[in-house]
């Protein structure tokens, strides 16, 4: 498979961020571990392994890069842990998708895995800080990343519908304009549930619209808000 953006050479630097230290992230996220199980799709693998998620943090948390936990990105977000981030990735491709939404650009690291895995992918984030510090990093990798400031509950109805869309914030029920931007055949990816604690479920809408849905694991994610903020 031919990963789509480019490598520059900062990108694989040494120490914490070398290509040793990533490989090891990649073997734990292939074994799991408590009661997460491992990921198996080697095309998710190898995108983990190429992105360079030190670029998708504040410098000062760069060396953490590679550890399989969450970090705080400012505004009171957080980069989600590379386990969940294979997770979504790899059942968001069993429908064979070619054109995704994401909901929750954040730090853009979700949408570079999804884009370096050579899908079309279209994000929306909300706080418009977060957003243009993403998009330097789509072009500083030579990603070709689709992204609006809005609130993502609503979706990007004039690009939908979509193959896949993924929600990277929890709320209490499923949002229904997304669930109504998924075309048939598409599978939607989403954490639902109270603060603290959440189920990632997996959405599957059928050729006649009908819809799945089936629990994939228990995560943590912040709260999809209302509005925007600059
Ligand atoms: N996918 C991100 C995870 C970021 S955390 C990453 O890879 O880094 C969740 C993000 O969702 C935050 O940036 C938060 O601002 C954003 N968010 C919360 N509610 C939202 C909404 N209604 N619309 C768009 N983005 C939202």
């Amino acid at each position: 498979m031919t990963l789509r953006m480019r490598l520059q050479p900062e990108a694989i630097g040494s120490g914490m961020t070398s290509q040793r230290v990533r490989d090891r992230l990649v073997d734990r996220l292939r074994e799991g571990h408590h009661e997460s199980g491992g990921i198996r799709d080697e095309r998710v693998l190898n995108a983990i392994r190429t992105v360079p998620r030190h670029l998708f943090v504040d410098e000062a948390l760069a060396t953490r890069a590679y550890e399989d936990t969450a970090l705080p990105i400012g505004h009171g977000q957080t980069i989600s842990q590379p386990w969940v981030v294979a997770k979504m990735t790899e059942a968001l491709l069993e429908s064979g998708p070619s054109k995704v939404l994401e909901i929750g650009t954040g730090s853009g690291y979700q949408a570079a895995v999804l884009a370096a895995l050579g899908l079309e992918v279209h994000t929306v984030e909300r706080i418009g800080e977060l957003l243009r510090t993403a998009r330097k990093r789509f072009r500083q990798l030579g990603m070709n990343v689709r992204s609006k400031h809005d609130d993502g509950r609503i979706g990007w109805p004039e690009n939908g519908p979509f193959d896949a869309i993924i929600v990277t914030a929890a709320a209490p029920a499923l949002v229904e304009a997304l669930t109504g931007q998924l075309a048939p055949g598409g599978t939607l990816i989403a954490p639902v549930g109270g603060a603290g604690s959440q189920s990632l479920l997996k959405l599957r809408k059928d050729a006649d619209g009908n819809i799945t849905q089936q629990t994939l694991a228990p995560v943590v994610f912040v709260p999809l808000l209302s509005g925007m903020v600059d």
